[in-house]
């Protein structure tokens, strides 16, 4: 059953525990959430949790990150995003390697 959350200005972020306001807690664009004072639906989870849980996926794997940005950066030129995680990870030790040798010298 769908929970029904009333409207609130401050709210306990679900991975720091810290009651916060509603400013630092995501927008959301789905109904999945809470509603803040303003009616618009936010995150569980404060800003600060979700960069830091960024910080440490991008460590584990960079990949999903990078296809990300580069479906952005095919879009803005209008051109079409045909790799995935498969390629890079086929191009990725070898550009690793010429950056490292890059900056060996
Ligand atoms: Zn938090």
């Amino acid at each position: 059953m769908a929970r029904i959350s009333k409207p609130t200005e401050f709210k306990k972020c679900s991975k720091c525990s810290l009651v916060k306001k509603y400013n630092v807690f995501r927008k959301k664009k789905d109904k999945l959430g809470w509603t803040d004072v303003k009616g618009e639906i936010r995150y569980s989870h404060c800003k600060k949790c979700e960069s830091s849980s960024m910080r440490l996926r991008y460590k584990i794997s960079p990949i999903p990150q990078m296809l990300s940005n580069s479906r952005i950066r095919a879009k803005t030129k209008g051109l079409e995003h045909n790799i995935n995680g498969e390629y890079l990870k086929l191009i990725w030790p070898k550009s690793l390697n010429l950056w490292k040798s890059g900056n060996s010298f």
